[in-house]
């Protein structure tokens, strides 16, 4: 039992918290959408609103030339509900979203695009998925309005390789409209343009992941930001996420397993050759073999030694930032009255 001032205190400062902790934060990452603004803004604070939500709306204005971020500068002082978060230049939507992450005091975060194109009437049912006990709820563009060719073949190519390689099993990952338990957004660093690959991130870090079908509509102003370039980013991005899941705590598992396979395999080779060699006086000079043997014994001492700079590496990485190898759910003891 607290006693009684402490506990008075506690109350307070428990009180005092939960009136700056809201439900739920929206994070939108801006890039030029200056006619949308106004109509999403409205949008999404009359659902919030009529759903009985505490939030706050979160706007990042990533280095926008077209006025928006004297809009938002503008809505920020009138509106109390509106955060502008205003970059120095344009970033990236992965850099937007991640410094609406750290800017977030809400106990959940909601990311959506400002182009309209996700409709933020479906985020009080992506809040109340994730109360039924997940951590990441992820919205499924079931009828995407977007170009056939330029954007719907990439990205079905696209959801298909991810869903096969990350083993997190949802329909679609571009869709930005999710929602996240903001303990898990905490564990997520994010690099390059890895918001596409939030779930598999969220799924190395151990989150309860699943999807809900949520409306989507063609875009109603201004332009998309991405062309088919993007095709390759994601590509490469994928791989650098398999390499994550894989590697991240063990590498010299992996790459200790191949040197050993490849140094042993080129061992067995010499030592053929050399037997060849010294039992009858066979010429091994100008085989091929000789070549393979030494080609896999120096590949498997690269490996080897790749292997346990990775060890270091991973090491540096997991104790200059405090970072656990683990991450707990929840802590479960008798508590004492
Ligand atoms: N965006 C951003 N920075 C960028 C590019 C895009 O903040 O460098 C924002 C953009 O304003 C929009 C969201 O990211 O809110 C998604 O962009 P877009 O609608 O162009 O992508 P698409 O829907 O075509 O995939
Ligand atoms: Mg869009």
């Amino acid at each position: 039992m607290r006693s009684g001032l402490i506990s008075q205190r506690m109350t307070e400062v428990e009180g005092a918290m939960s009136a700056v902790v809201p439900a739920v934060s929206v994070v939108v990452p801006i890039y030029n959408e200056v006619e949308s603004i106004p109509h999403l803004l409205e949008a999404i604070a009359s659902t919030l609103t009529a759903s009985d939500l505490s939030y706050e709306i979160i706007c990042v204005d990533d280095g926008s030339t077209d006025g928006s971020a004297d809009f938002l500068r503008k809505e920020a002082q009138i509106r109390s509900d509106l955060k502008a978060i205003i970059l120095r230049r344009n970033y990236g939507q992965t850099a937007a979203m991640s410094a609406g992450f750290n800017h977030a005091l809400g106990k959940a975060i909601v990311t959506l695009d400002a182009d309209l194109q996700n409709d933020p009437v479906d985020i009080p049912l992506l809040l109340a998925k994730l109360e039924e006990g997940y951590d990441l709820v992820s919205g499924w563009r079931k009828n995407r309005q977007d170009g056939a060719l330029k954007r719907l073949l990439p990205s079905k190519i696209a959801n298909w390789l991810i869903r096969r390689t990350t083993s997190v099993n949802i329909h679609d990952y571009g869709c930005s409209l999710k929602a996240y338990r903001a303990e898990l957004v905490a564990d997520m660093n994010l690099y390059g343009e890895l918001h596409r690959f939030l779930p598999a991130l969220a799924y190395i870090e151990g989150a309860r992941i699943t999807e809900i079908p949520v409306r989507h509509h063609a875009r109603r102003f201004g332009q998309s930001k991405y062309g088919l370039s993007r095709t390759f980013r994601v590509l490469m991005d994928l791989l650098t996420i398999l390499f994550m899941k894989k590697f991240l705590t063990r590498p010299m598992h992996v790459f200790g397993l191949w040197g050993m396979i490849s140094m042993l395999a080129g061992g067995a080779i010499a030592i053929y050759l050399t037997f060849l060699k010294l039992a009858f006086h066979e010429n091994i000079g100008d085989r091929p073999l000789l070549i393979l043997a030494v080609l896999l014994l120096l590949t498997g001492v690269q490996l080897f030694c790749f292997g346990l700079l990775a060890e270091l590496l991973m090491r540096t990485y997991h104790e200059s930032q405090g970072r656990p190898i683990y991450r707990v759910r929840e802590v479960v003891t008798k508590s004492v009255k």
